[in-house]
């Protein structure tokens, strides 16, 4: 029986706060083999400013690090903080042997260059995946460090489809760089055939009722349908939306979950989809990141 099958009632929705979990205790097993060889890993999370999603986020990596015995180091700036000093911080990160994973939450302020930022971090403790190194050798197909929510879409489903995704087609939709573009890398690494689609995409509907699987990172409320959908689709919904709705805000996918589901053989909700693998997987890349800096262990 499936993982999906025993931890959700109605088979058809991905778990993701269940997988997530156990891949949180897959990382801590490897986390004391780890200390066990003398090494503890280490991550450390740079904030710069006061924006309350990112305070969030960043609590939630440090709560997530300690459960799985990660040690996490936290630098936390103004807001007014000059990029000379942020870079001057990274420098002494790389440089220090006992980090192995560096992230610098984002967005930055204004007045720092985030490519320049990104770029800086050595690309061995680059958690986050973003720097160009690690996104060039991604789409070489080679086994570098990649973007987290992508990465944790791949892991939901291995879960829902079995490990092997040889010759499924799958329909990103959206290109950013941090989900849509290593999405579709990740998803071609895997044999898939794949199709990204965008805003100027013509006729999107008629593109996604081709897929086998279809990935939505897009931002725009329920904006996926049943009629996008071919029947027994697997449906990653990676969007988080805030919406206000009788008289109050509750968080929303874009895809229309009721409407899809009939539709569906798998599909992520919103939230306890997508979300919990992000951080789940920053602990696995911070692993993958002490492998890469420890080859011979
Ligand atoms: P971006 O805004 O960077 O990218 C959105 C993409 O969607 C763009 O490629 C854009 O196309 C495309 N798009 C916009 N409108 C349409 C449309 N009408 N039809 C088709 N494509 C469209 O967003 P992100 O990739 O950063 O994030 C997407 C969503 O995922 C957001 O809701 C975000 O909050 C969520 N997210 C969730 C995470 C998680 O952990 N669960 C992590 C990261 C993001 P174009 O390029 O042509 O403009």
């Amino acid at each position: 029986m499936s993982l999906t099958l025993l931890q959700h009632p109605d088979a058809r929705i991905i778990d993701g706060k269940a997988i997530a979990q156990t891949v949180l205790e897959e990382v801590k097993k490897e986390v004391d083999d780890f200390k066990a060889k003398g090494i503890e890993a280490c991550l450390a999370v740079v904030l710069v400013g006061e924006d309350p999603a990112s305070q969030v986020y960043v609590r939630n990596k440090v709560q997530k690090a300690a459960f799985v015995g990660i040690r996490s180091l936290e630098f936390r700036f103004e807001a007014d903080l000059d990029e000379h000093a942020l870079l001057e911080k990274i420098d002494a990160l790389n440089a220090d042997d006992s980090v192995h994973g560096i992230l610098v939450q984002l967005p930055l302020p204004t007045q720092i260059n985030e490519t320049r930022v990104l770029e800086r971090i050595d690309p061995k403790k680059d958690v986050d995946g973003f720097h160009s190194e690690n996104v060039g050798g991604l789409s070489q197909g080679r086994d570098v460090l990649t973007p987290c929510t992508p990465t944790g879409c791949i892991r939901l489903l291995k879960d829902s489809l079995g490990s092997d995704l040889s010759g499924l087609h799958a329909v990103v939709i959206g290109r950013s760089n941090i989900v849509g573009k290593p999405m579709a890398a990740l998803l071609l690494k895997e044999n898939c055939t794949v199709t990204v689609v965008h805003s100027k995409t013509r006729n999107i509907g008629q593109v996604c009722q081709q897929a086998d699987i279809v990935v939505v990172a897009v931002g725009k409320p329920n904006m996926v349908d049943a009629s996008y959908l071919k029947a027994d689709a697997v449906v990653i919904d990676v969007g988080i939306n805030r919406i206000f709705e009788n008289g109050k805000t509750r968080l929303v996918g874009d895809v229309d979950f009721e409407d899809a589901l009939p539709m569906v053989s798998a599909i992520t909700p919103v939230p306890g989809g997508v979300g919990p693998m992000t951080i789940a997987y920053l602990m696995k890349n911070t692993l993958q990141a002490v492998r890469l800096q420890y080859p011979n262990i």
